[in-house]
Protein backbone atom coordinates (compact mmCIF):
# COMPACT_ATOMS: atom_id res chain seq x y z
CA UNK A 1 0.00 0.00 0.00
CA UNK A 2 2.61 1.91 0.92
CA UNK A 3 6.54 2.75 -0.35
CA UNK A 4 9.43 3.71 1.23
CA UNK A 5 11.00 6.84 0.28
CA UNK A 6 14.75 6.78 2.20
CA UNK A 7 15.96 10.31 0.37
CA UNK A 8 12.69 11.83 1.45
CA UNK A 9 11.77 10.76 5.00
CA UNK A 10 11.28 13.45 7.57
CA UNK A 11 14.15 14.41 9.22
CA UNK A 12 14.93 13.00 12.91
CA UNK A 13 12.25 9.92 12.12
CA UNK A 14 14.45 6.95 11.43
CA UNK A 15 12.67 4.67 14.32
CA UNK A 16 11.31 1.23 12.84
CA UNK A 17 7.97 1.00 12.43
CA UNK A 18 7.76 -1.81 15.36
CA UNK A 19 9.50 0.30 17.64
CA UNK A 20 7.84 3.76 16.89
CA UNK A 21 5.17 5.87 19.06
CA UNK A 22 4.77 8.43 16.37
CA UNK A 23 4.04 7.22 12.98
CA UNK A 24 4.37 9.65 9.42
CA UNK A 25 2.61 8.80 6.43
CA UNK A 26 2.07 11.19 3.44
CA UNK A 27 -1.20 11.00 1.07
CA UNK A 28 0.09 12.74 -2.44
CA UNK A 29 -3.65 13.15 -3.45
CA UNK A 30 -5.35 16.10 -5.08
CA UNK A 31 -8.09 15.16 -7.76
CA UNK A 32 -11.02 16.79 -6.55
CA UNK A 33 -8.95 20.04 -6.65
CA UNK A 34 -11.35 23.12 -7.17
CA UNK A 35 -8.77 26.18 -8.02
CA UNK A 36 -5.00 25.28 -8.10
CA UNK A 37 -3.89 22.00 -8.15
CA UNK A 38 -0.60 20.89 -6.36
CA UNK A 39 -1.41 19.76 -3.14
CA UNK A 40 -0.05 16.32 -4.03
CA UNK A 41 3.29 18.03 -4.03
CA UNK A 42 3.00 18.43 -0.49
CA UNK A 43 4.48 15.91 1.62
CA UNK A 44 7.91 16.08 -0.60
CA UNK A 45 7.78 19.51 0.04
CA UNK A 46 6.89 19.32 4.06
CA UNK A 47 9.58 16.28 4.31
CA UNK A 48 12.70 18.39 2.37
CA UNK A 49 11.73 21.36 4.37
CA UNK A 50 12.35 19.27 8.02
CA UNK A 51 15.85 19.20 7.02
CA UNK A 52 16.16 22.62 8.01
CA UNK A 53 15.39 22.55 11.27
CA UNK A 54 17.28 21.27 14.65
CA UNK A 55 16.15 18.13 16.08
CA UNK A 56 15.83 20.04 19.93
CA UNK A 57 12.46 21.74 20.24
CA UNK A 58 13.80 24.72 23.10
CA UNK A 59 9.49 25.03 24.22
CA UNK A 60 8.47 21.08 25.20
CA UNK A 61 12.53 20.42 26.48
CA UNK A 62 12.10 17.58 23.47
CA UNK A 63 14.93 16.49 21.73
CA UNK A 64 13.39 14.77 18.15
CA UNK A 65 15.62 12.40 17.68
CA UNK A 66 15.27 11.03 20.98
CA UNK A 67 11.13 10.31 19.90
CA UNK A 68 10.31 6.65 18.49
CA UNK A 69 9.26 8.30 15.09
CA UNK A 70 9.04 6.69 12.12
CA UNK A 71 7.95 7.71 8.62
CA UNK A 72 6.73 5.22 6.34
CA UNK A 73 6.25 6.86 3.20
CA UNK A 74 3.74 7.63 1.01
CA UNK A 75 0.20 6.25 -0.02
CA UNK A 76 -0.06 5.24 -3.77
CA UNK A 77 -3.33 7.14 -4.23
CA UNK A 78 -6.13 5.64 -6.11
CA UNK A 79 -7.59 8.34 -8.43
CA UNK A 80 -11.44 8.65 -7.16
CA UNK A 81 -11.61 10.08 -3.86
CA UNK A 82 -13.99 7.90 -1.90
CA UNK A 83 -11.20 4.99 -2.90
CA UNK A 84 -8.43 7.17 -1.09
CA UNK A 85 -10.79 7.53 1.68
CA UNK A 86 -10.44 3.58 2.19
CA UNK A 87 -7.23 3.71 1.70
CA UNK A 88 -6.49 5.99 4.59
CA UNK A 89 -8.88 4.04 6.73
CA UNK A 90 -7.02 0.89 5.96
CA UNK A 91 -3.83 2.30 7.05
CA UNK A 92 -4.74 4.43 10.00
CA UNK A 93 -6.72 1.57 11.45
CA UNK A 94 -3.31 -0.53 11.36
CA UNK A 95 -1.85 2.35 12.70
CA UNK A 96 -4.38 3.09 15.69
CA UNK A 97 -4.48 -0.80 16.13
CA UNK A 98 -0.74 -1.05 16.77
CA UNK A 99 -0.98 1.52 19.91
CA UNK A 100 0.88 4.02 17.71
CA UNK A 101 -0.08 7.58 16.82
CA UNK A 102 -0.87 8.45 13.06
CA UNK A 103 0.90 11.53 11.82
CA UNK A 104 -0.92 12.17 8.02
CA UNK A 105 0.85 14.53 5.25
CA UNK A 106 -1.93 16.04 2.80
CA UNK A 107 -2.66 15.95 -0.17
CA UNK A 108 -6.01 17.55 -0.37
CA UNK A 109 -8.66 17.56 3.07
CA UNK A 110 -10.31 14.59 1.55
CA UNK A 111 -7.66 12.14 3.32
CA UNK A 112 -8.85 13.66 6.46
CA UNK A 113 -12.11 11.92 6.14
CA UNK A 114 -10.34 8.31 6.34
CA UNK A 115 -7.90 8.69 8.93
CA UNK A 116 -10.78 10.40 11.24
CA UNK A 117 -12.73 6.93 10.17
CA UNK A 118 -10.45 5.01 11.00
CA UNK A 119 -10.09 6.45 14.87
CA UNK A 120 -13.97 7.78 15.37
CA UNK A 121 -13.29 9.98 18.06
CA UNK A 122 -15.31 11.68 20.34
CA UNK A 123 -14.43 14.98 19.10
CA UNK A 124 -13.16 16.35 15.80
CA UNK A 125 -10.95 19.80 16.19
CA UNK A 126 -10.65 21.27 12.51
CA UNK A 127 -8.36 24.72 11.46
CA UNK A 128 -9.22 25.92 8.49
CA UNK A 129 -10.37 28.91 6.22
CA UNK A 130 -13.36 27.10 5.06
CA UNK A 131 -16.26 25.13 6.70
CA UNK A 132 -16.07 21.92 4.12
CA UNK A 133 -19.38 21.94 4.59
CA UNK A 134 -20.68 21.03 1.48
CA UNK A 135 -23.00 17.94 0.46
CA UNK A 136 -21.07 17.53 -2.83
CA UNK A 137 -18.56 19.66 -5.03
CA UNK A 138 -18.31 19.13 -8.55
CA UNK A 139 -20.20 16.02 -8.54
CA UNK A 140 -18.37 14.08 -5.63
CA UNK A 141 -19.63 13.83 -1.73
CA UNK A 142 -15.69 13.09 -1.20
CA UNK A 143 -14.11 16.35 -2.29
CA UNK A 144 -12.18 18.56 -0.28
CA UNK A 145 -15.31 20.96 0.23
CA UNK A 146 -17.29 18.34 2.07
CA UNK A 147 -14.69 16.83 5.05
CA UNK A 148 -16.59 18.51 7.79
CA UNK A 149 -19.98 17.82 6.43
CA UNK A 150 -19.11 13.80 5.97
CA UNK A 151 -17.55 13.43 9.26
CA UNK A 152 -20.47 15.48 11.15
CA UNK A 153 -22.57 12.63 9.53
CA UNK A 154 -20.48 9.74 11.30
CA UNK A 155 -21.71 10.64 15.04
CA UNK A 156 -18.75 12.43 16.46
CA UNK A 157 -20.31 13.95 19.46
CA UNK A 158 -18.55 17.31 18.90
CA UNK A 159 -16.92 18.92 16.09
CA UNK A 160 -15.36 22.68 16.75
CA UNK A 161 -13.72 24.23 13.40
CA UNK A 162 -11.36 27.08 14.02
CA UNK A 163 -10.63 30.23 11.62
CA UNK A 164 -13.13 29.35 9.21
CA UNK A 165 -13.90 32.54 7.12
CA UNK A 166 -15.61 31.40 3.55
CA UNK A 167 -18.37 29.42 2.60
CA UNK A 168 -22.01 29.21 1.51
CA UNK A 169 -24.73 30.85 3.41
CA UNK A 170 -25.96 27.21 3.70
CA UNK A 171 -22.86 26.18 4.96
CA UNK A 172 -22.66 29.45 7.80
CA UNK A 173 -26.62 28.23 8.84
CA UNK A 174 -25.43 24.17 9.44
CA UNK A 175 -22.31 25.38 10.84
CA UNK A 176 -24.49 27.33 13.94
CA UNK A 177 -25.24 23.36 14.91
CA UNK A 178 -21.11 23.13 15.09
CA UNK A 179 -19.14 25.10 17.18
CA UNK A 180 -17.95 27.25 14.93
CA UNK A 181 -14.87 29.87 16.52
CA UNK A 182 -14.51 32.15 13.11
CA UNK A 183 -10.90 34.16 11.90
CA UNK A 184 -12.84 37.08 13.41
CA UNK A 185 -13.66 35.58 16.38
CA UNK A 186 -9.78 34.31 16.83
CA UNK A 187 -9.02 38.08 15.82
CA UNK A 188 -11.33 39.66 19.04
CA UNK A 189 -10.69 37.10 21.70
CA UNK A 190 -7.37 36.28 20.68
CA UNK A 191 -6.36 32.34 20.12
CA UNK A 192 -5.74 31.47 24.00
CA UNK A 193 -9.08 31.80 25.36
CA UNK A 194 -11.03 29.95 22.83
CA UNK A 195 -8.98 26.90 23.38
CA UNK A 196 -9.28 27.10 26.78
CA UNK A 197 -12.66 26.85 26.12
CA UNK A 198 -12.48 23.99 23.73
CA UNK A 199 -10.39 22.02 26.24
CA UNK A 200 -12.67 22.41 28.55
CA UNK A 201 -15.58 21.17 26.76
CA UNK A 202 -13.57 18.51 25.14
CA UNK A 203 -12.97 17.05 28.68
CA UNK A 204 -12.19 13.41 28.88
CA UNK A 205 -13.01 12.22 25.30
CA UNK A 206 -11.17 11.01 22.38
CA UNK A 207 -10.38 13.62 19.77
CA UNK A 208 -8.99 14.01 16.65
CA UNK A 209 -7.15 17.02 15.33
CA UNK A 210 -6.97 18.72 11.50
CA UNK A 211 -4.69 21.68 10.09
CA UNK A 212 -5.73 22.85 6.87
CA UNK A 213 -3.04 24.67 6.11
CA UNK A 214 -5.06 27.42 4.31
CA UNK A 215 -6.43 28.45 8.32
CA UNK A 216 -3.43 30.76 8.17
CA UNK A 217 -3.61 34.06 6.22
CA UNK A 218 -2.34 33.39 2.21
CA UNK A 219 0.06 36.46 2.62
CA UNK A 220 2.16 34.64 5.33
CA UNK A 221 1.72 31.41 3.42
CA UNK A 222 1.00 31.29 0.04
CA UNK A 223 1.58 27.85 -1.20
CA UNK A 224 -2.46 26.60 -0.59
CA UNK A 225 -4.79 25.24 -3.30
CA UNK A 226 -7.57 27.51 -2.03
CA UNK A 227 -5.80 30.96 -0.30
CA UNK A 228 -8.08 33.33 1.50
CA UNK A 229 -6.45 36.44 3.26
CA UNK A 230 -7.92 37.77 6.74
CA UNK A 231 -6.95 34.20 8.51
CA UNK A 232 -4.75 33.06 11.23
CA UNK A 233 -1.31 33.27 11.57
CA UNK A 234 1.20 30.63 12.22
CA UNK A 235 1.30 31.21 16.12
CA UNK A 236 -1.90 31.09 16.81
CA UNK A 237 -2.06 27.96 15.08
CA UNK A 238 1.02 26.74 16.59
CA UNK A 239 -0.84 27.93 20.04
CA UNK A 240 -3.68 25.40 18.59
CA UNK A 241 -1.44 22.58 18.53
CA UNK A 242 0.51 23.14 21.74
CA UNK A 243 -2.47 22.93 23.64
CA UNK A 244 -4.87 20.47 22.25
CA UNK A 245 -2.14 18.16 20.55
CA UNK A 246 -1.56 16.38 24.12
CA UNK A 247 -5.36 15.48 23.92
CA UNK A 248 -5.60 13.95 20.03
CA UNK A 249 -4.90 10.51 19.50
CA UNK A 250 -4.61 11.68 15.39
CA UNK A 251 -3.06 14.29 13.99
CA UNK A 252 -2.90 15.79 10.06
CA UNK A 253 -1.59 18.58 8.24
CA UNK A 254 -2.81 18.93 5.14
CA UNK A 255 -3.53 21.84 2.01
CA UNK A 256 0.40 22.23 1.27
CA UNK A 257 0.64 23.09 -2.34
CA UNK A 258 4.41 24.37 -2.71
CA UNK A 259 4.05 27.11 -5.26
CA UNK A 260 5.74 29.57 -3.15
CA UNK A 261 8.83 29.97 -2.00
CA UNK A 262 8.50 27.63 0.59
CA UNK A 263 6.85 29.37 3.64
CA UNK A 264 4.06 26.96 3.54
CA UNK A 265 6.44 23.90 4.22
CA UNK A 266 8.16 25.01 6.38
CA UNK A 267 5.03 26.11 8.93
CA UNK A 268 3.92 22.64 8.27
CA UNK A 269 6.53 20.80 8.88
CA UNK A 270 7.59 23.07 12.34
CA UNK A 271 3.51 21.59 13.19
CA UNK A 272 4.11 18.66 12.96
CA UNK A 273 7.25 18.87 14.80
CA UNK A 274 5.28 20.60 17.47
CA UNK A 275 2.39 18.35 17.09
CA UNK A 276 5.08 15.32 17.98
CA UNK A 277 6.82 16.88 20.65
CA UNK A 278 3.87 18.45 22.98
CA UNK A 279 2.29 15.09 22.69
CA UNK A 280 5.35 13.84 23.83
CA UNK A 281 5.93 15.98 26.57
CA UNK A 282 1.91 16.32 27.89
CA UNK A 283 0.27 13.34 26.47
CA UNK A 284 -2.45 11.89 28.93
CA UNK A 285 -2.22 8.64 26.69
CA UNK A 286 -0.30 5.96 27.89
MN1 LIG B 1 -10.40 22.05 4.26
MN1 LIG C 1 -9.54 25.12 3.47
Amino acid sequence: MFYHLNHHQFADFETAYEDARYVVFGVPYDSTVSFRPGTRFGPRSIREMSYNFESFEPHSGIDLAAVPCADIGDVEPELRPEAVVEQVLALASDILGDGKVPVMLGGEHTVTIGAVRALMPECFVVCDAHLDLRDELSGSPYSHGCVTRRLAETGIEDIFIIGARSGTREQFVRGQDLRLYTADDVRARGIVPILEEIREAIGTRSMYLSIDADVIDCCLTPGLGTPEPFGLNPLDVREVVRTLGPLASGFDYVEVCPVDAGQTAAVAAQMVREFIASHRAKSRLP
